[in-house]
């Protein structure tokens, strides 16, 4: 009986030893894991871990599950950081004190700031107006929108802000609308200045024509006089509807450049050839001045000469009597155009040059200096060169002094 007690004691001890064990390896297994999954080495995880089988593979399972939306929103923030890096639409976080946590790069180059990051608003902003919206939007945390011009960098804006309903910060969103109010006000000057140009022939149309019929008719003398010039007008009208349609052909891309190698010299003497007589009757010397060896240039014979023509024209024009027309052609540096490299053409001029205030305008449609100076011209000789060069992927360009004489220079890519 006594036997059997200690064989019952021995067992019991025996496993108490063994479950005192199993419970010291399980206790180091787990901490081990523990320290593992502390050290963020998932990794070196094992999947499975004896005695602790159950917690490791649930473990895992969480850990890939975490893996998978982990690499999920890491994708989701590239797609986000590419969208913001790339739209042109400036995107700014401020928080509740102005100060900047966020500012994409279109928002650095609206601004003209390299580092706005903690700056304040007011600082990169640079405009009383649009830190107003700011302030607005900070009060009554409602969304705010405004649109300024600022002049200092010849810009329109367009400002909303949107207050953070988490953070008592805001969202700024801003537009570049400058070339979008660029377009829109060519669009009204085209449309009044067409309406004015068109009024002044049918005007002057109408009162012959009344005049006409009122009985000049049949004044042998009055008649024809009246008829030549309701001729001179449709003519005008004419050449205006021309010049207007090859614009706008020009413009929309619907002219295909016959391109080929030319010459430049001969290009100048076709032109000069053209014109000589005009600058002639109106007292002017017109030579040509231009080296044989000048590469040829890839274009289109026909409308470069109408270039040139137009240009000529222009100078016969604004230059009094006893005055002089230089037509030139020489090698172009690279950089004036990106097609590699071309010649220079220049059509310079003795004459009453422009003012300064006009340079930059003189190539939009119907722009003409004075209109009292300009005599008969439409304003649209320069606007339609200018269409022809950028055609050809050149550039076009003048320099003008009042009272001096002009040089208009265009570049065109050698063949
Ligand atoms: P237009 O048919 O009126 O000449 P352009 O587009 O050819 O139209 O020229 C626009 C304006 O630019 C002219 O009205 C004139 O005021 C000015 N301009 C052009 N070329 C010259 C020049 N060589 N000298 C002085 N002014 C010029």
């Amino acid at each position: 009986m006594n036997s059997i007690l200690w064989f019952i004691i021995a067992v019991l001890f025996i496993i108490a030893v063994w479950l005192a064990w199993r419970h010291i390896v399980l206790r180091r297994r787990l901490n081990e894991y523990i320290r593992a999954l502390h050290q963020k080495d998932v990794s070196t995880l094992p999947v499975h871990v004896d005695g602790i089988e159950e917690l490791s593979r649930a473990v895992h399972a969480f850990i890939s599950s975490l893996d998978t939306q982990l690499s999920a929103l890491n994708t989701e923030h590239a797609r986000l950081a590419a969208v913001l890096d790339q739209m042109t639409d400036g995107v700014v976080i401020v928080d509740s004190q102005g100060r900047i946590q966020f500012a994409n790069p279109a928002s650095k180059k609206l601004f003209e700031t390299v580092d706005p990051i903690s700056r304040s608003i007011i600082e990169v902003v640079r405009h009383h107006q649009l830190v107003e919206a700011w302030r607005r939007s900070q009060q009554t945390r409602e969304l705010q929108s405004e649109s300024v011009e600022v002049p200092a960098r010849r810009q329109f804006l367009q400002l909303v802000v949107i207050p953070d309903q988490y953070t008592d910060g805001s969202l700024l969103l801003v537009q570049d609308l400058t070339r979008v109010r660029r377009l829109e006000t060519v669009r009204r000057d085209f449309i009044s200045n067409i309406s004015h140009e068109l009024r002044t022939p049918l005007a002057s149309l109408k009162a012959l024509t009344e005049t006409l019929q009122d009985g000049a008719l049949s004044d042998p003398e009055a008649g024809p006089r009246f008829l030549s010039r309701i001729v001179t007008e449709v003519d005008a009208l004419t050449q205006m509807t021309q010049e207007l349609l090859d614009l706008s052909r020009i413009e929309s891309g619907q002219v295909e450049l016959n391109l080929a190698p030319i010459s430049p010299k001969a290009l100048l003497m076709s032109a000069g050839d053209r014109m000589k007589l005009q600058a002639e009757r109106a007292g002017l010397k017109l030579c040509v001045e231009c080296s044989d060896d000048l590469p040829n240039i890839r274009a289109d014979q026909a409308r470069l000469e109408q270039v040139l023509v137009n240009l000529i024209h222009n100078a016969v024009k604004f230059t009094r009597p006893g005055g002089e027309v230089v037509l030139l052609a020489e090698s172009a540096d690279t950089e004036e155009h990106s097609a590699g490299s071309g010649v220079r053409f220049a059509v310079k001029d003795t004459g009453i040059g422009i003012p300064s205030d006009d340079v930059s305008r003189i190539f939009e449609r119907f722009y003409r200096v004075d209109r009292s100076r300009s005599g008969s011209g439409t304003g649209l000789g320069l606007s339609i060169a200018r269409h022809i060069v950028e055609a050809h992927r050149g550039k076009i360009w003048v320099d003008s002094v009042e009272g001096r004489g002009s040089t208009f220079f265009f570049t065109i890519p050698k063949a």
